[in-house]
């Protein structure tokens, strides 16, 4: 423990998951359902902030299917988007089709993602091993020896010693743990960040368009019922150079390429309303220290190409419960079985990262970098366009991935 504020109470459970985001809310509501003894320690007092992630794809309703909450699920407010079409420098390309897909569920749920989370904490209340503690900042390590042995954290009613058999890291990509550990990052990179902001939107305002592409500028819109989310990409560390542009530069290209954003553009008043989102792509090495598991975004960020991190950590969840739940009846699973999700989960992701890169430094790259010469459309996307059967192929890894995860760890008597 490096910290040196004292302790005001201390507490025992098996596992200790740090981070109430995707990763850490499905992660314990598998352990609660399989009667473990776990706490979910997250730092924010609720859910209601803009997360960087709004998509449910089918991988993960299907993960909802196979527990049983799926019906209770799709009650809550969605759109639900089948087709993905863009206009590249003005010609409109179809980049998937999951319509295209024989899977259960062939849509992606556009849902925020507070209410994905919520819905996840109402549904573990049922089960009386998990605690989900919010206002909990895991701030350090308890270890001993050279094994991690819970975390300390700061609440507002003073600092908390959790001890655990084993921890879990589901802080995501400034993970703190992940930090005090020790733990070595592999950095890959992006050439963009993102801002992210809303735009009005009146009910008869309707357009499939999802993503533009124009010379220098690149821009994603969801319809989200009464607003507009609007993810604005532009070269990594630009954001200044935008902001000294002034807001009404900014504005007037977001409505140039996006028309239908004219009047409800108008909701942002200053740089205040636009959030800088910081893209990264980076894994760790090793997931594992005696004790500890890193998992989700802690263990490899993901680039928002594809919106698929939020699925990425709900399948590293699903592994994780998979390979763990019987163990952890035991007490901490060796280093070598906690290692046994790195084994699983790294060519899921080493492959979706490889992807994400390939789209980033042959699409986003040459588009943002393009200044006033007329974008051609790849090759790649002149073929998805024009060949209909070929929209399933980058549907498939859209909607289900590489190596999708299915629920296979068990459920305690009446849960
Ligand atoms: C600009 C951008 C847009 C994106 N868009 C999408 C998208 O549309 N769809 C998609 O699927 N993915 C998207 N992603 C990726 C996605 O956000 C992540 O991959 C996903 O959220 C990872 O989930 P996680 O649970 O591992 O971590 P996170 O979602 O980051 O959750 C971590 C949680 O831990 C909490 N926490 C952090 N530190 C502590 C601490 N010390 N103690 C306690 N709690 C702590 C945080 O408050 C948070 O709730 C996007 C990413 C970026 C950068």
């Amino acid at each position: 423990m490096t910290s040196d504020q004292q302790s005001d109470r201390t507490t025992r459970v098996r596992c200790c998951i740090v981070g109430g985001g995707p990763a850490g809310m499905m992660l314990g509501y598998l352990l609660g359902r399989a009667g473990i003894d776990v706490v979910v320690l997250e730092k924010h007092a609720d859910f209601f902030r803009d997360f960087r992630g709004d998509t449910v794809h089918p991988s993960t309703l299907q993960v909802m299917d196979e527990l049983g909450l799926i019906d209770g699920f799709l009650k809550l407010p969605h759109q639900r988007l089948q087709k993905i079409d863009g206009l590249f420098g003005g010609t409109p390309v179809r980049i998937a089709d999951l319509s295209r897909l024989h899977t259960k569920y062939p849509f992606i749920a556009f849902m925020p993602q507070w209410d994905f989370l919520n819905f996840l904490r109402e549904a573990g209340k049922r089960f009386a091993s998990l605690e989900v503690m919010m206002s909990a900042e895991a701030v350090d390590l308890i270890r001993r020896g050279d094994t991690v042995a819970g975390v300390r954290a700061k609440t507002p009613d003073g600092f908390i010693d959790i001890e655990a058999d084993l921890t879990i890291a589901c802080d995501g990509r400034h993970s703190t743990v992940r930090e005090r550990a020790g733990l070595a990052l592999e950095e890959i990179g992006a050439p963009m960040d993102v801002l992210w902001f809303r735009a009005g939107r009146r009910a008869d305002e309707t357009e499939s368009v999802f993503a533009r592409v124009e010379p220098g500028k690149m821009m994603i819109t969801f319809d989200r019922g009464d607003y507009w989310q609007c993810a604005y990409v532009i070269a990594k560390g630009r954001y200044d150079a935008v902001k000294a542009r002034g807001l009404q530069a900014l504005l007037d290209d977001v409505a140039r390429m996006a028309p239908i954003l004219r009047s409800g553009i108008t909701d942002v008043k200053s740089f205040d309303d636009i959030k800088l989102l910081t893209v990264a792509i980076n894994r760790l090495e090793r997931w594992t220290q005696p004790g500890l598991l890193c998992i989700g975004d802690a263990a490899h960020a993901m680039s928002p190409v594809g919106g698929v991190g939020v699925n990425l950590a709900v399948q590293d969840a699903v592994a994780t419960a998979n390979l763990l739940v019987d163990k952890l009846q035991h007490g901490c699973p060796s280093e070598d079985e906690l290692d046994a999700i790195r084994r699983r989960r790294e060519f899921p992701v080493k492959m979706t990262q490889a992807m994400q890169v390939i789209v980033q430094n042959n699409i986003i790259s040459g588009a943002l970098q393009g200044g006033d010469r007329p974008l051609k459309v790849p090759l790649i996307v002149r073929l998805i366009t024009a060949l209909p059967w070929l929209q399933g192929i980058p549907a498939r890894l859209l909607a289900l991935g590489v190596r999708p995860e299915h629920v296979h760890s068990r459920a305690a008597p009446g849960s």
